[in-house]
């Protein structure tokens, strides 16, 4: 068993924190409270080969590993928190589902923008009825022609106001195998969007409106049956949010470790309280296990997609430890952290969402058990 990166890995690693540092430590405050996507960074990003990290060079992307991936994020959210979720949205989520399960003809028809950098792709799958359990959607998919007529409404879709590009979970006929998942474009009539609304990270979300949307076959992604496909692509997409809390919580860490070694009270400098050091102590506990979980989730997937099991404990715990990371580094830092000029209360509200967004904590937890017991528990009521 190794637990170092390989040189490779730690020149990576190098180069990503290089181009972070260069380009984006200045102005990491402002990008943090603006809720609009940073479409400029998204282009940086590309330019030097950071969005498609995992995708095969055959369809424009790099042809890494999701290490690789895991290892930019890191690396960017240490210096510019905001922009790790460019990283975010330009390897993981619904980007790396549609690589994952897309067509030549839908790959050569929207990768080319997605990997430049120039658009983004957004995920349609909560619905008001349909949270947790997400496969209760009633999104409605009905053949028409020679396609699809789309009928239902989504809620939470980040990035929505910016995306060109929906991937949308949609239902083709009863029960689980009747979800797949369709590709809608902006514009598509029939398709609105409702009022932004703030989450309490600061990015915005729209409803999307589904009424009578024609989608022709090409832009199926994932047709009845395609449900369990579209999950395990999703734990790509908990990969990464696993790594963004961590890393977050590791900024937030760093910035109360710097403030511990400067600012005296008492006439002491605060690293030299012990209630202090004990809390710099946990915190370190947890930012190492974290990452060994977080790292173990993504090396045994190798170039595949992450197992389910090992994602969910990632998940579960590098989110409460990002939390906690955060909240403890507040509280070190008094009112200078609590303050909106410090980056650590946007790391706060930023870690607070990913213990929902994602599947919740809760869910993670209902995954872990079944893993333990090996057997399935329905969440549902018993039949009568
Ligand atoms: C920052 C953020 C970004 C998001 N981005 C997107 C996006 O891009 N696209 C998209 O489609 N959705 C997105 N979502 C929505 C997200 O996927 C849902 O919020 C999440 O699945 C939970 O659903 P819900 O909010 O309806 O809560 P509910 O499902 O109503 O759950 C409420 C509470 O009950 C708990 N609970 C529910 N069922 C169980 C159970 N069986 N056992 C134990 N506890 C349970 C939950 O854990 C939670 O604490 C985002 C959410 C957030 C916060």
């Amino acid at each position: 068993m190794e637990f170092d990166l390989t040189q490779e890995q730690r020149i990576f690693q190098d180069s990503v924190r290089g181009i972070a540092e260069r380009h984006l430590a200045e102005g990491a405050l402002e990008r943090a409270h603006d809720a609009r996507y940073p479409f400029d960074v998204a282009k940086l990003f590309a330019e030097h080969g950071l969005i498609g990290v995992t995708i095969p060079e055959s369809d424009g992307g790099h042809g890494g590993t999701l290490m690789d991936a895991v290892l930019a994020i890191e690396q960017v959210a240490l210096v510019c928190p905001r922009s790790a979720d460019v990283i975010q949205s330009g390897n993981f989520g619904p980007l790396r589902t549609f690589a994952e399960y897309a067509t030549s003809a839908q790959k050569e028809k929207y990768f080319a923008k997605l990997l430049a950098g120039e658009e983004i792709i957004a995920l349609g799958m909560t619905e008001p009825d349909a949270g947790s359990a997400v496969t209760d959607l009633s999104t409605s998919a009905r053949p028409d022609g020679t396609g699809f007529r789309i009928n239902g409404g989504k809620v939470f879709t980040s990035n929505s106001q910016e995306a060109n590009l929906f991937l949308v979970y949609v239902r083709f006929g009863p029960g689980v195998d009747g979800i797949g998942s369709v590709l809608i474009e902006r514009g598509t009539e029939g398709f609105t969007l409702g009022k932004p609304a703030k989450y309490m990270n600061g990015e915005e979300w729209c409803s999307l409106h589904f009424d009578n949307a024609y989608v022709a076959d090409e832009g199926v992604l994932l047709g009845p049956g395609g449900f369990r496909q579209q999950i395990a692509g999703f734990n790509a997409e908990r990969t990464g949010n696993a790594a963004r809390s961590l890393a977050l919580g590791e900024f937030a860490f760093e910035r109360a470790r710097e403030h511990a070694l400067l600012r005296e009270q008492f006439g002491r400098l605060l690293c030299e309280f012990q209630g202090i050091q004990w809390k710099f102590a946990d915190m370190r506990i947890k930012i190492d296990a974290a990452r060994l979980l977080l790292y173990r989730a993504a090396v045994n997937a190798d170039k595949g997609l992450p197992s389910a099991q090992e994602t969910s404990i990632a998940k579960a715990f590098c989110n409460q430890a990002g939390f906690d990371l955060c909240n403890e580094s507040m509280q070190v830092m008094g009112g200078t952290g609590y303050s909106a000029e410090s980056l650590v209360e946007y790391c706060f509200r930023k870690c607070r969402g990913w213990q929902i967004a994602g599947g919740s904590n809760e869910m993670m937890r209902n995954r872990i058990a079944e893993g333990v017991f090996d057997r399935r528990f329905s969440q549902r009521p018993p039949r009568p």
